[in-house]
């Protein structure tokens, strides 16, 4: 199924002989050295992709900034309908870049297909809710007259994870420009070829340098954070990756705005008095074991059970995964697809065999898919339950991003709200029962930045996301209130009538 990659984006080639190039000051750039890039799910080589480094990323950052005074003097309205024309240039080419990320990533192509239109959908809401970016008046004094504005820091150096490539292009740029900054973006290293497909629709929509896309590693990702002209740093990854950015911020001596969006650990609460079935289903869809195989920071990964149901649920789980069909990614019929790695995968499977040793029990998956299907080339972990998780154990305390559920059981609803909070992390949690005093009371017990309460995994763009405690610093997907986060307010005071006196 993965041999047809024929694919042009304005002046960029995509297919197996081309080198993917960086995109810097409105056109293609061949970096000094290129990096193969092999499909996971198959081990076949996808494309050479330039790698940027260092000095790349610094002629990228010299070209953001020579854009960025004519880019804020266009004004929000002309900003705004530019960013809403690439988001459905975004939309119109979604089958194809849906193809790219599915061959890059190893996930299906219809979840790339469906997160990416949620990423071009998100783009075109940011360009039309811009000009709602009002400042105030404030009624300081009597005469005088008192202002706000909100104004843009310049060059948003923006990082991005490689979970879903297109929608965190989408999410990455979009507040960004609007609010009038210049962007440039470091994709993930492992999943960087859409992003410069979309720097490619933008080439005659955005003046040169307004957008700038730099595939590379953490040498260019460090480079971004320290270089002096970027104040304001927009990240998502792990969380050891924030802490080195943190750590890059600070030791490049410069003050520096610095949002981060982590990792979870996040749980799924379930009291007794739900319907068992519906909660099954909402346990395997909250822990994206199709869509990205685990591969997302939002998945409920621990799953709480009240004991009364816990069999019953876990019965239901374990049939459900076990039905699911994995296989290539550009193949329709697939539900899961590989991990985006050999090493990734190597790493989820050895967290699996120390949850063992740490007694879990297995009880669905455990290893890579029956060889008999036919995907030993690719980076595949079989969907994964583990019951008899011990809450403090390393399986329950740290992030997989694989497709790895730990079942805990409960019977006492203040430990078990206890036992959600007691990681690290504070990204999703969900809550599942029909008693609405107790869904709200829980709620607001726990220590997390995203709760959804009797759903999991759906985002609503308008809504925060962001993480509280070790999975970040701020929020995105808020639309206004994100795209005021790429602006510094000026006040503005104005002594009406001084001259006069
Ligand atoms: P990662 O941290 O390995 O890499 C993320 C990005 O950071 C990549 O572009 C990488 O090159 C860059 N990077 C790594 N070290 C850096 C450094 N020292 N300085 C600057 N840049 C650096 O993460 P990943 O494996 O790509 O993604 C998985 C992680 O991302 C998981 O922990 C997941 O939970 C998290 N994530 C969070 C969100 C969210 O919205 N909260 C969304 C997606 C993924």
């Amino acid at each position: 199924m993965s041999g047809g990659l024929d694919l042009r984006f304005g002046e960029v080639r995509i297919d197996r002989q081309a080198v993917v190039p960086l995109w810097i000051d409105g056109s293609p750039r061949l970096a000094s050295s290129s990096r193969p890039s092999h499909e996971p799910a198959t081990g076949r080589l996808l494309a050479e992709r330039s790698f940027a480094k260092p000095d790349d990323v610094a002629d990228a950052v010299a070209a953001a900034a020579g854009a960025a005074p004519a880019w804020r003097a266009l004004g929000m309205v002309e900003r705004g309908e530019r960013i809403q024309e690439l988001a459905r240039r975004i939309a119109a080419r979604i089958d194809d870049l849906a193809l790219i990320d599915a061959l890059d990533t190893g996930s299906p192509l219809g979840a790339m297909r469906a997160s990416g239109a949620k990423g071009a959908q998100q783009l075109g809401l940011n360009g039309a809710v811009g000009i709602e970016l009002h400042g105030s008046t404030i009624p300081a004094t009597a005469t005088g007259w008192h202002l706000t504005k909100h104004e843009p820091f310049g060059v948003v150096g923006a990082i991005a994870a490689y979970n879903h490539p297109t929608l965190f292009t989408c999410q990455k740029i979009g507040a960004a420009l609007v609010a009038g900054n210049t962007v440039v973006l470091k994709p993930s290293e492992q999943a960087s070829i859409s992003a410069v497909a979309i720097a490619a629709l933008s080439a005659d929509l955005l003046p040169p340098g307004v957008l700038n896309v730099v595939p590379g590693g953490r040498d260019a990702g460090e480079a971004l954070v320290a270089h002096p002209a970027v104040e304001r740093i927009a990240f998502t990854g792990s969380v050891p990756s924030g802490l080195a950015v943190q750590r890059t911020a600070m030791a490049s001596g410069r003050i520096k705005h610095v949002t981060l969006e982590l990792g979870g650990k996040n749980p799924m609460l379930v009291l007794a008095d739900v319907d068992t079935d519906v909660a099954a289903a909402a346990v395997v869809k909250g822990m994206n074991f199709t869509r990205v195989q685990g591969q997302s920071c939002g998945s409920t990964s621990r799953v709480l059970l009240h004991e009364s149901i816990a069999d019953h649920v876990v019965e239901r789980v374990v049939r459900t995964v076990e039905a699911l069909r994995l296989g290539l990614p550009d193949d329709p019929s697939t539900q899961m697809g590989s991990l985006v790695s050999r090493e990734h995968q190597q790493r989820v499977l050895g967290m699996i065999d120390r949850a063992v040793a740490d007694g879990a029990t297995v009880v669905s998956g455990g290893g890579q898919p029956d060889r008999s299907l036919g995907l030993d080339d690719g980076a595949f972990v079989a969907p994964t339950v583990l019951t008899d998780v011990r809450s403090d154990s390393h399986i329950a305390q740290t992030e997989v991003f694989g497709p790895v559920l730990s079942v805990l059981r409960w019977t006492d609803l203040d430990e078990a709200i206890a036992v959600a909070n007691s990681v690290e992390y504070g990204l999703t949690a969900s809550v599942w029962t029909s008693d609405i005093d107790a869904a709200l009371s829980t709620a607001d017990r726990l220590d997390a930045g995203y709760v959804w309460i009797n759903d999991v995994e759906t985002r609503f763009s308008g809504v925060p996301f962001g993480g509280w405690k070790q999975s970040g610093i701020g929020t995105e997907q808020a639309l206004l209130h994100e795209i005021e986060s790429y602006t510094r307010v000026k006040s503005i005071n104005i002594a009406v009538g001084a001259l006069s006196r």
